[in-house]
C-alpha cells in the first residue's frame, strides 16, 4: 500500500464537501390541546380542540471534513427534547408565551427556546394539520 493510501488526506478525500452551506432537518410530533382566544366569537378555532402537531427543525451549515455531516441528528433531538416534553400532551394556552398558540406563535416560541441551544438552527416548521402550517426563519 502506498504512502498516499495510508495518509489521512486520502481518507478525507472520499467526502464531497460543497462550497455553499447545506441544510439538514429532524422531524418531531406531539399531541396537544389549545384554543385561539384572539379569533372572533363563533370561529371554530375559539373552541377547545386538539392537534397532532408536526415540527421540522432545520439546521444549516457546512458538512465537516472529517465526519461528512453537518451535525449529528441526535444533537438536534437533544436540543429540542426539553421543550418537546413541555408541549407534548399539554394545554398550550397554559404555557408561558403561548397564551395565543397559533402555528405562527408556536414556531416563534420554539425558535426562541431552541436557538440558544442550537445556534445552527435555520428554520422551524410547524404543521397543525395535514394541510396547514408555517415556517419561521428567525427574521
Ligand atoms: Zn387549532
Amino acid at each position: 500500500m502506498s504512502f498516499f493510501m495510508n495518509s489521512k488526506c486520502y481518507y478525507f478525500a472520499i467526502h464531497l464537501i460543497p462550497i455553499l452551506p447545506m441544510k439538514i432537518y429532524k422531524d418531531f410530533t406531539f399531541e396537544a390541546a389549545h384554543f385561539l382566544p384572539a379569533v372572533p366569537e363563533g370561529h371554530k378555532c375559539r373552541r377547545l380542540h386538539g392537534h397532532s402537531y408536526k415540527i421540522r427543525l432545520w439546521v444549516e451549515g457546512q458538512p465537516d471534513v472529517l465526519t461528512g455531516w453537518i451535525m449529528d441528528f441526535g444533537d438536534v433531538k437533544a436540543a429540542f427534547k426539553p421543550f418537546l416534553d413541555l408541549l407534548d400532551h399539554n394545554y398550550l394556552n397554559d404555557i408561558d408565551g403561548l397564551e395565543n398558540p397559533t402555528s405562527e406563535q408556536l414556531s416563534i416560541w420554539i425558535w426562541n427556546k431552541v436557538k440558544p441551544e442550537l445556534p445552527e438552527l435555520s428554520d422551524v416548521e410547524v404543521a397543525e394539520t395535514c394541510t396547514s402550517g408555517c415556517i419561521y426563519s428567525g427574521h
